[in-house]
């Protein structure tokens, strides 16, 4: 998301969710809500699957069978995070594909209430102001062990850069990413950030071998449905999530068009749409 379109992007969160963003981005995340009567969005379950919990565009936070919480691009205030719902109690790894505030999202009032470390390129984690400990700072190719989830910072063909104060200028923020994460007894899982399609695609597919692609779909910014139907087919993926689309009128890619644009490609990957809210066993 270009800084030249905050305004439009407010003016539009606004009107779906009144005052959560009215002193501007990317600062002012809104205060974590009291644990009380609904569960946490995301909450561990005892199913012993891998589960994952949509919040709508690039947010989702996953739970291992091993207990590993992942919280992925965590803008819990967006237009299309479920209401009402809980922030996850504990989290183990926020993992931030890169510095645009629809990514970052409330990263810093996370981490802070749950201590949990937060992964993503060496440039954009030294930029969010949080204590070393809880610093991890990477590039393309890294490896990182979180519990028994394995996560491989990767390729993503987009920008990055990162406003900390909405009056300052954007900072360069290093490289976008996307994220393979192997879970044992699990799926391998990957998110792609925001990005176009890429030929690489195929060398995470060889490399990595996943099962389950969360794809931005909205295009704009990132890739439409026909660019990730192709996507999909490079990454030899069985199911795709749709991401990153109906957040604001610009973002106009649907999971429909997308089931369309795979029959056309010839693809046989099961689209699965997600609930914003609702968590999904995997
Ligand atoms: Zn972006």
């Amino acid at each position: 998301m270009r800084t030249n379109l905050k305004a439009v992007v407010v003016g539009a969160v606004l009107g779906v969710t009144g005052a959560a963003f009215a002193q501007g981005t990317p600062a002012a995340p809104a205060a974590p809500k009291a644990a009380a009567a609904k569960p946490a969005a995301g909450a561990p379950a005892a199913s012993g699957k891998t589960e994952v919990t949509w919040w709508g565009h690039a947010a989702f936070v996953v739970k291992t069978p091993g207990g590993a919480v992942l919280a992925f691009d965590p803008w819990f205030t967006n237009p299309k995070a479920p209401q009402g719902a809980t922030w996850p109690e504990a989290v183990d790894a926020i993992l931030v594909s890169h510095g645009h505030f629809d990514h970052v999202g409330e990263t810093k009032a996370l981490a802070q209430k749950t201590n949990a470390k937060v992964y993503g390129s060496f440039e954009l984690v030294s930029l969010l102001g949080l204590p070393e400990a809880q610093n991890v700072g990477g590039n393309v190719g890294g490896t990182f062990q979180v519990k028994d989830a394995t996560i491989h910072f990767v390729e993503a063909v987009h920008s990055s850069s990162y406003q900390a104060d909405p009056k300052a200028p954007s900072q360069y923020a290093g490289a976008p990413m996307g994220f393979v994460v192997e879970i044992a007894n699990g799926p391998t899982l990957y998110h792609a950030g925001d990005t176009g399609a890429f030929q690489s695609m195929a060398l995470i597919a060889e490399q990595f071998k996943p099962t389950v692609a969360l794809l931005p779909i909205g295009g704009h910014f990132t890739m439409d449905p026909a660019q990730a139907a192709l996507a999909a087919k490079l990454l030899k993926v069985k199911t795709v999530v749709p991401m990153h689309y109906g957040t604001f009128p610009a973002l106009a890619g649907t999971p429909e068009a997308l089931t369309t644009s795979m029959k056309k490609a010839k693809g046989t990957f099961k689209v699965l749409t997600l609930e914003p809210g609702k968590s999904t066993p995997l």
